[in-house]
């Protein structure tokens, strides 16, 4: 067995293999020097519409502020609610308070962790605007229930997309089933920039008008500024480096399958813990390869003493969070998010880990199981 470190992600190793393509996609925008509206952005704009099936693309400086423009766009203000998912990165929750607006939580299904459907109607009130389902892990959620149940409310959907590049359900690319979605391209995201950025999808004309003048100071024209506005754009050097990313996406979404695959053939016989649930009709990017088991942390520090990095995403659910106290939730809200945030565990997952490496991780995993029991 090959010893050396296993990291959860490693960026470098990409860069590495693209290297060429990356630096030379970058000094093309440092000779033109056109940082802020080069031609890069709009091509990769048209690009990424393409790849999700939608008419329009608007690049944003993250994942975050595209959120938060999207509540923006359907109007979302204070005395309002959205619901949503308590498993998630905080950024979802946070665009809905950051309109003023109030969270409102679903509790999740305990075998994809993405919202469940069954909870939803019972959180719409006549304040509803909209419901933001979140793709975890790189896993599309049930958007047939969903925009269901969406449509007969006439609430907007906004897809969070940020973990889910390419995924796929029933047949259809993420990005082009919800009224808007969004996706982050922190850098590792299954299609990361060099830096921040993010984008928002949409075949809606207005909303797509919309979201372009809020990104940029409500400018209509040059010095005509028609709303209040915000200098949050895609920035040129970041779209270069998307548009080389682009084109390996839907490889490196290959092998990050493979090496689910190869994961759940050598871990799903063991009964302490679970291997990622696969919903019927999704095609999952496995942004993160998640496992379960009541024994958690004493696992994770097991792997950290072998050099093996791993995440817990996420160890707090939203409700409870500090910043969440004005809500009033408690312990015991949202059961099932707060028993998978007690047991989820992030192994190692990027698209050039070797096959060794999955090996030793599993190696590691399934020698301290055995020794526990
Ligand atoms: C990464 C992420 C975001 C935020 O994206 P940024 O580009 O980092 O602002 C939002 N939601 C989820 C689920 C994410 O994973």
């Amino acid at each position: 067995m090959e010893r050396g470190i296993v990291p959860l992600v490693d960026l470098k190793a990409q860069y590495l293999l693209i290297k060429d393509e990356i630096d030379a996609a970058i000094g093309q925008v440092l000779d033109h020097c056109d940082f802020v509206s080069g031609e890069e952005i709009r091509f990769f704009e048209e690009r990424f519409a393409a790849f999700c099936g939608v008419k329009h693309a608007i690049g944003l400086a993250s994942g975050s502020i595209a959120l938060f423009f999207a509540l923006q766009a359907f109007d979302v203000m204070p005395g309002d609610e959205v619901i949503t998912t308590p498993f998630t990165f905080i950024a979802t929750a946070e665009a809905i308070s950051h309109c003023g607006a109030k969270p409102r939580f679903v509790d999740i299904d305990p075998h994809t962790f993405n919202i469940n459907p069954i909870g939803l109607e019972a959180a719409i009130t006549s304040k509803t605007k909209a419901i933001i389902p979140v793709h975890l892990y790189g896993q599309p959620a049930d958007m047939d229930s969903i925009l269901t149940i969406a449509r007969n409310y006439g609430l907007a959907v906004i897809e969070d997309a940020a973990q889910a590049h390419g995924a796929e359900y029933k047949g259809r690319r993420i990005g082009s089933l919800g009224d808007v979605a969004c996706f982050s391209f922190y850098p590792s995201k299954n299609l990361g920039a060099c830096g921040n950025a993010g984008i928002i999808v949409t075949n809606d004309d207005l909303i797509a008008e919309k979201i372009n003048l809020l990104r940029d100071h409500g400018q209509n024209e040059k010095n005509v500024h028609v709303i209040e506005g915000f200098s949050e754009k895609l920035d040129t050097l970041q779209a270069a480096v998307l548009n080389v990313k682009l084109a390996h996406l839907p490889r490196w979404n290959q092998q990050r399958r493979g090496i689910a695959r190869k994961y759940n053939a050598l871990l799903s016989c063991f009964e302490d813990i679970s291997v990622p649930y696969r919903a019927k009709e999704v095609n999952h990017v496995y942004h993160l390869y998640v496992i379960r088991t009541a024994k958690r942390d004493l696992l994770r520090r097991h792997l950290d003493r072998n050099e093996i990095s791993t995440g817990v995403h996420y160890p707090l659910p939203v409700h409870l969070q500090p910043v969440f106290k004005w809500l009033r939730l408690q312990e015991g809200d949202f059961p099932v998010a707060e028993s998978a945030a007690r047991e989820v565990l992030s192994l190692p997952m990027y698209p050039e880990m070797k096959a060794w490496e999955v090996e030793r991780v599993v190696d590691v995993i399934v020698t301290w199981l055995k020794e526990s029991k």
